[in-house]
């Protein structure tokens, strides 16, 4: 029996394990996956080049992973971004400087007013109580109905769509445009979400985020491939049983993977209603992540940074991730929007062929490696980047999502009021839930 076993390795589980064996707690982690790191997850090219075909970033408002990057002296490095930007529309190629590609000046006024007004409704989202809904309108819409009301040029919307979509991690019909304007103050702007420099994709794991999860893990007693999928709670204690017949009693569990996956456990006896129904309520996004590997940065030499926005295809948006000497190339895409998604039908190595093309068009030559991953074919995650609501979600569900059910507790990223859907967040959930486990257990 220990004080606390945690269900997910991924860096919200591992890192409340930290914290919490700080504070003196007993810990287990128990992941289903034979690897720790969850949406983190790092391999090499036959030359041993990392490639991490889940999250790599982290920006300078990402305290929390920062000092711990620090403290165990972790590499980083940052994302290259000199040279010109690239827009490609089925007719144009320009080239730009800065986050706000160059378009006429009709759809530039109107994607500036547009992003003013996102903004100007943001700010009256409380990312700390998003339940509390000022404007019920804004929970009722979509982003999709929004947007189709607010853009006036075809461009800016495109634009805009190909920008969020791809930062949401979904298609704006699918999201409330409340959660979108959650997720603005979760980050706490705009421009912290979408920026390289000075934003979340300021600074790059060199080794692989791989390093990340190691230091983590350290020192914490885990075990792999044991998916629990059934969790007993009696009076004294709480009983974990898993898919491969492992079983582990605890004081208490802390839950620290997405809410959807919960609906995959049975819970004896079963949660209370809104808590099922939360699981059927937030679904994972669907992003396909590509990284296709050079023998050297060539866009370099010609003055591109690497960084294309691109308004069709299902390959949208590129950056160079290459090594900061440029030892090798490395081109980080994400493919999104209802190609990508079209793309979700065909086998993983015909997906592969598709990018690859995708890549040289783009980019002029064929890739020496490319690897491609969709996060919907991860049974035990569901897909990328995180967890989103609908129409109504947060009113709903929102205060269900944050609330512990002592002896339960729930970590994750999805859980945090910080910078849901990064790293940082799931950091901020674990911190959140040990404070509240660790104030409950001495009262
Ligand atoms: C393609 C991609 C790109 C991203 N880019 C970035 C980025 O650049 N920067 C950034 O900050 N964030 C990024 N993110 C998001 C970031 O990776 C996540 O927010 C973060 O890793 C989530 O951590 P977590 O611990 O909350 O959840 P997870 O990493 O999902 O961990 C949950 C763990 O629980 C396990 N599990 C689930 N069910 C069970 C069960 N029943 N029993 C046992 N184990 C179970 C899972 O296998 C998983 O390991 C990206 C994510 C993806 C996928």
């Amino acid at each position: 029996m220990v004080d606390v076993a945690i269900i997910g390795g991924g860096v919200s589980g591992l890192y409340a394990a930290h914290l919490l064996k700080q504070a003196g707690v007993s810990v287990e982690v128990i992941e289903g996956q034979q690897r720790l790191g969850g949406r983190l997850h790092t391999i090499y090219t036959p030359e041993g080049h990392p490639v991490d075909l889940g999250g790599q970033w982290i920006g300078p408002q990402h305290t929390r992973a920062l000092r711990w990057n620090q403290r165990h002296h972790i590499p980083l490095h940052r994302t290259h971004t000199a040279g010109a930007h690239l827009l490609l529309t089925p007719q144009q190629r320009k080239k730009y400087k800065g986050t706000i590609p160059r378009l006429s000046w009709l759809a530039l006024l109107d994607l500036g007013i547009g992003l003013m007004r996102l903004r100007k409704m943001a700010s009256r989202v409380d990312p700390a109580y998003p339940w509390h809904i000022s404007t019920a309108e804004w929970d009722e819409v979509s982003l999709a109905a929004w947007i189709r009301r607010t853009f006036y040029t075809r461009k800016a919307r495109e634009t805009f769509e190909v920008g969020l979509s791809t930062v949401l991690g979904c298609e704006p019909e699918e999201v409330s445009l409340w959660h979108t304007l959650f997720y603005l103050r979760s980050a706490g702007s705009l421009e912290a979400l979408i920026e390289t420099e000075g934003g979340a994709q300021e600074l790059k794991f060199s080794q692989g985020a791989i390093t990340f999860v190691h230091s983590l893990a350290q020192d914490i007693p885990y075990r792999l491939g044991e998916r629990v999928h059934r969790v007993e709670i009696e009076p004294t204690r709480v009983k974990l049983i898993c898919e491969g017949g492992y079983q582990l009693s605890a004081r208490a569990v802390f839950v620290a993977i997405p809410p959807a996956q919960t609906g995959t456990i049975q819970w004896t006896p079963p949660l209370p209603p809104l808590y099922q129904q939360l699981s059927q309520h937030m679904p994972m996004g669907s992003v396909t992540k590509i990284v296709a590997i050079y023998d050297t940065p060539f866009w370099r030499e010609k003055g591109l940074s690497g960084h294309i926005l691109r308004l069709h295809g299902a390959l949208r948006l590129t950056f160079d991730t290459s090594p900061s000497a440029g030892e090798y190339g490395q081109i980080t895409g994400f493919g999104v929007g209802k190609l990508a998604r079209s793309l979700l039908h065909v086998s993983s190595n015909e997906r592969t062929a598709y990018y690859e093309k995708e890549m040289e068009a783009l980019f002029g030559a064929k890739p020496k490696w490319l690897f491609q991953k969709t996060w919907a074919e991860e049974p035990s995650i569901g897909g990328c980047y995180t967890g989103y609501f609908g129409p109504g979600g947060w009113r709903y569900f929102g205060q269900v999502l944050r609330t512990h059910l002592p002896p339960l507790y729930w970590v994750g990223t999805e859980r945090s009021s910080t910078w849901m859907g990064y790293i940082e967040g799931a950091m901020a959930a674990a911190e959140e839930a040990v404070q509240s486990f660790l104030t409950t257990a001495h009262t």
